[in-house]
């Protein structure tokens, strides 16, 4: 299957759960997740359709960025973050999507400061409470809003979640429907800085039950460019 067959099926796939559950499919964006696929790849993707592409590290984006793989589609970045690495990020990205703590929260409001621009950012929870992953617990999220009233070069948009690996379909509802409750929780709140629009979730194995549970932009890699190859 080429790039652009297997964009136009999970194209379809996204639009027929959304319709089943109810929902406007023009209401769900289909994010590339290019990490470890080259220039080319991407461009092939964009070319297809793809509402956006999420990079994972600062060292693939600053490549691709230089080859100028992302032309035609806005690049957000989807991995983890190190306060030392936030210049290279911010005001490069429309959208840094694994913003996990407040100490990077500072960080990039400092940076986006300093280039006299606002940064959109989402808050990354970590759903599962999992030791291995970072992101902020879902009881911290409901006060999130006004803690973040000083950094006013930040505009939070909403939330990203990776659940827990799943081994049956069906697995990560529970997470998606507590994702969803914290999502409708927060797009209530009136701050300035905040608009939310966007609750990030679902991947290549689960975006179907993600968009069923209200998710409004899925990150799809393996399904779109194949297994990846990590070896050396
Ligand atoms: C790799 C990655 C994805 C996509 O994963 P697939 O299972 O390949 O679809 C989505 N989100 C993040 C943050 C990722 O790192």
């Amino acid at each position: 299957m080429s790039i652009a067959e297997n964009v136009s099926r999970i194209r379809q796939e996204i639009n027929r759960a959304a319709i089943a559950a109810g929902r406007d499919p023009g209401e769900i964006r289909l994010c590339a997740a290019t990490k470890m696929n080259s220039a080319d790849a991407v461009r092939q993707a964009i070319a297809a359709g793809v509402d956006c592409c999420g990079e994972n590290r600062v060292q693939e984006l600053t490549e691709k960025l230089s080859q100028d793989a992302y032309r035609g589609a806005p690049v957000h970045f989807i991995g983890h973050l190190q306060t030392n690495k936030v210049r290279q990020v911010v005001g490069k990205v429309d959208l840094i999507q694994s913003v996990d703590s407040l100490r990077l929260l500072r960080a990039i409001n400092a940076e986006a400061a300093k280039q006299g621009i606002v940064q959109s950012v989402l808050l990354e929870v970590n759903i599962g409470q999992e030791e291995s992953k970072s992101g902020f617990l879902a009881e911290e999220i409901p006060d999130l809003p006004e803690k973040c009233g000083e950094f006013s070069n930040i505009c939070i948009k909403g939330l990203m979640a990776i659940p827990p690996i799943s081994h049956n379909s069906g697995d990560n509802v529970k997470f998606f429907q507590k994702m969803s409750q914290l999502y409708v929780d927060i797009r209530r709140k009136k701050y300035d800085n905040v608009m939310v629009d966007c609750l990030s979730m679902g991947m290549s194995d689960d975006f179907t039950d993600a968009v069923r549970w209200g998710s409004t932009m899925v990150r799809v890699g393996t399904a779109i460019f194949g297994a990846r190859n990590y070896a050396p």
